[in-house]
C-alpha cells in the first residue's frame, strides 16, 4: 500500500505508473492480471498464470518509479503526488508539464479528466479539474494576491503533425518560431478563466470535438494528441504556465492489425512525436542548444516547457493489467522507466 506523505518537491521530473483494473471485456474473456504493485515506486511485470511470489522478484520483471498506483487508486490520490506538486511552479514564474502516456484505453484521458461521455467517470475529479481548483486557490494566497495574476486556459490538439484549436472549432493553426527560438501558436484561443466551472466548461466544449481515430472505433480521439494549458499572466506578460497533456496511444504501427496508409502516417507520426518527448524530457532543464524539440510539433509547441531554470515535469505512465496487453504494457514501462 501507498504511504500517503507529502512527496518530495525538489525533482525535475517526476514518473509516475498508475494500473486500471481489469474491465468487464477483459474479464468476460478471461483475461489475466500480469502486474501487480507490491509496494511504493514499484510494480511487477509477471508471466501470465504464475503466481506472484514475494521472494522471486528477481526472477520476475521490477520496475521502479517514482510512484506508483494499483487498481484502486482514485484520480485524486494520483493527482496529488504527481502534477499537483508542480502547480507552485508556475506562481514562481516557471513551466510545469504533466503527460498522461500510455497505450489506448489504459486510462490516460480517465486520469486527465476529458472523458464526459460516460457516467461512470466524474471530471471535475480529473487532473484538470484538480489543477485548475489548486491554481484558483493559490491565487487567493497571501503570498501570490498580490502579484495580480490573470489565469487563462487554452486547449488545443495536435493530430499528425498539425494544431487543431479545440477552444475554436478546431480551426488549424500554424506554429512559427521567430530568431529567437520562440515558438508561437499563431491565433490560439486564450480564454480568461475565474473558476473551476469555466474551465470545466471549456474542457467539456473542446473535448467534445477531438479527433476520433478510425482504426480504434470504440476509442476516441486515440491518435491525437490533447494539450490543455492554465497560463498565468501579470500585467497581459507571460508569468508561468501548465501545461496538461493527454498523449495519443503509444501502440506501433505493426501490432495494428488495419494498416492502411492513413494509419501508417498517423502511427509514424505519433511515434516520431513520442521520441522526441523522451529525448527532451532527458535533456530538461540542462540549457543546452541540443534539445531535440523540432523533432515533433508536440515538442515544438511544448518548447519552453523544456528549458529554463524552473522547469518542472511529471509523466503518468498508464498500464492495462491485462495478459492480452503485455506487449503494450511492457512499451510503456520501458519508455517511463527513468533508469532504462
Ligand atoms: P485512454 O484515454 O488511455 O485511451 P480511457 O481513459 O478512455 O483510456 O479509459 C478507457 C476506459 O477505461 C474508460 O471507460 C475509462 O472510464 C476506464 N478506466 C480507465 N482507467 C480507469 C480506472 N483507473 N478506474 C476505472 N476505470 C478506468
Ligand atoms: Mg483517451
Amino acid at each position: 500500500p501507498l504511504s500517503i506523505t507529502d512527496p518530495v518537491e525538489s525533482d525535475r521530473i517526476c514518473v509516475c505508473v498508475r494500473k486500471r483494473p481489469l474491465n468487464k471485456k477483459e474479464m468476460a474473456k478471461k483475461d489475466i492480471d500480469v502486474v501487480t504493485i507490491p509496494g511504493k515506486g514499484m510494480l511487477l511485470f509477471h508471466e501470465p498464470k504464475q503466481k506472484v511470489d514475494l521472494t522471486k522478484y528477481l526472477e520476475n520483471q521490477v520496475f521502479h518509479f517514482d510512484y506508483s498506483f494499483d487498481d484502486d487508486a482514485t484520480n485524486e490520490l494520483v493527482y496529488r503526488f504527481s502534477a499537483r506538486p508542480l502547480v507552485k511552479t508556475i506562481f514562481e514564474g516557471g513551466m510545469a508539464t504533466c503527460f498522461a502516456y500510455g497505450q489506448t484505453g489504459s486510462g490516460k484521458t480517465h486520469t486527465m479528466g476529458g472523458d464526459f461521455s460516460g457516467k461512470n467517470q466524474n471530471s471535475s475529479k480529473g487532473v484538470y479539474a484538480l489543477a485548475a481548483q489548486d491554481v484558483f486557490t493559490l491565487l487567493k494566497h497571501k503570498r501570490y494576491s498580490d502579484l495580480d495574476l490573470c489565469t487563462y486556459v487554452t486547449f488545443f490538439e495536435i493530430y499528425n503533425g498539425k494544431v487543431f484549436d479545440l477552444l475554436n472549432k478546431k480551426a488549424p493553426l500554424r506554429v512559427l518560431e521567430d530568431e529567437k527560438q520562440q515558438v508561437q501558436v499563431v491565433g490560439l484561443k486564450e480564454v480568461e478563466v475565474s473558476s473551476v466551472d469555466n474551465v470545466i466548461k471549456l474542457i467539456e466544449k473542446g473535448s467534445a470535438c477531438r479527433t476520433s481515430g478510425q482504426t480504434f472505433a470504440n476509442a476516441q480521439s486515440s491518435r491525437s494528441h490533447a494539450v490543455l494549458q492554465v497560463i498565468l499572466r501579470r500585467h497581459k506578460c507571460l508569468h508561468g504556465k501548465f501545461s496538461l497533456v493527454d498523449l495519443a496511444g503509444n501502440e506501433r504501427g505493426t501490432d495494428v492489425s488495419n494498416n492502411d496508409r492513413q494509419t501508417l502516417v498517423e502511427t509514424a507520426e505519433i511515434n516520431r512525436s513520442l521520441l522526441a518527448l523522451k529525448e527532451c524530457i532527458r535533456s530538461l532543464g540542462k540549457n543546452n542548444e541540443h534539445i531535440p524539440f523540432r523533432m515533433s510539433k508536440l515538442t515544438q509547441v511544448l518548447r519552453d516547457s523544456f528549458i529554463g531554470e524552473n522547469s518542472r515535469t511529471c509523466m503518468i505512465a498508464m498500464i492495462s493489467p491485462g495478459m492480452s496487453s503485455c506487449e503494450y504494457t511492457l512499451n510503456t514501462l520501458r519508455y517511463a522507466y527513468r533508469y532504462a
